[in-house]
């Protein structure tokens, strides 16, 4: 049986940066959503964006069509289904689709789709990309990895939340794709840091220095859409003493999880490393918790007493 949006009931785990606006979008566009977190702040965001607290994970998922998680790491979503305390694998219906937002390592989402499937519960990995702005906008990309068949079946509860919506392949394609990308954008950030840098610090404006380059071949996403360095480009992190944007900490994490790709593949990644070098640096110098595109500051002379 088909059912329609306002009678498709969605559990949604996980109410934080991401998350809270995604389960937002999804109230706002008719589905009965029963959200739950561990942050009463975060709970109470849910509920004056319409939708349904639940008391646990277990409460918001029992019923439930569609189970969506966005956590933090690996491990919260393993326990959350497989592993802890109440796993949600003896909770949710035979029949329901759950989908992992969460970024997460391939192996960690395959296993959790396994585990699922014994039970007949469906599974898809589906990181995204497009930052806390796309997560409130409705506009964030889908990476999924899992059958044909469950892509299209999640595909319109995707669609009110994202809108480029990619099948990658098979469990765990999701978040491999996603590691290549965020390994990409690390490697793209520090050089375009480090060329600014070199400019300023041979007497050019980082303004004019960033147009040129825009427009001649060292074009790049970090450059065109996210410059680093304070001033160049009004919305950007930069501009806002790197706050909000993407954190540090999670790029470190990603560029982790690149890293345990390469190992289990033997591909070769020497400038991913060195990203990851940098990036590591950069957390251990206190900066976790600032936008990851203030790698800029790493490479700027310091003033006194900086
Ligand atoms: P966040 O820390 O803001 O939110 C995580 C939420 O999960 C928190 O509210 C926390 O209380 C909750 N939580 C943790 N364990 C829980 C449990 N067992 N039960 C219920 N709730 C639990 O993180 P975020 O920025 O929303 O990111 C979530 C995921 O999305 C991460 O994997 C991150 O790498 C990825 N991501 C983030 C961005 C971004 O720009 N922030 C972009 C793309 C992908």
């Amino acid at each position: 049986m088909t059912r329609t949006i306002t009678m498709t009931r969605i559990a949604f785990i996980g109410l934080g940066n991401m998350g809270g606006p995604m389960a937002a979008n999804l109230a706002k566009a008719g589905f009965d959503v029963h959200a739950f977190d561990l942050s009463r702040e975060a709970l109470a965001s849910a509920k004056s964006h319409g939708c349904e607290v639940a008391a646990s994970a277990a409460d918001a998922a029992r019923g439930a069509d569609i189970v969506i998680s966005m956590l933090p790491a690996g491990q919260h979503v393993r326990s959350l289904f497989v592993d802890g305390e109440t796993p949600l694998k003896e909770i949710i219906e035979q029949g329901a689709l759950v989908i992992d937002s969460s970024t997460i390592d391939a192996e960690s989402a395959r296993d959790v789709a396994a585990a699922l499937e014994k039970k007949g519960i469906g599974f898809i990995d589906a990181p995204v990309s497009g930052g806390v702005g796309g997560a409130q906008a409705g506009t964030l990309t889908f990476i999924v990895g899992g059958s044909e068949e469950q892509f299209n079946r999640a595909r319109p509860v995707l669609d009110v939340m994202g809108k480029n919506i990619f099948h990658a392949g098979e469990h765990g394609a999701g978040q491999v794709a996603k590691a290549c990308n965020n390994m990409m954008l690390a490697i793209l950030m520090a050089g375009t840091c480090e060329a600014i840098n070199m400019g300023v610090k041979n007497g050019l404006d980082p303004a004019v220095l960033s147009e040129i380059m825009k427009q001649s071949s060292g074009g790049n996403w970090a450059l065109n859409v996210y410059n680093p360095y304070p001033g160049v480009m009004e919305n950007a992190p930069a501009s806002n003493d790197y706050q909000g944007g993407f954190l540090t900490d999670l790029m470190v994490k990603d560029l982790g999880l690149a890293m345990d790709i390469s190992q289990q593949s033997a591909a070769p990644v020497p400038m991913g490393s060195a990203a990851r070098a940098l990036f590591t640096l950069h957390k251990a110098n206190g900066h976790g918790r600032l936008d990851f595109s203030s790698l800029m500051t790493f490479y700027r002379d310091k003033k006194d007493g900086e």
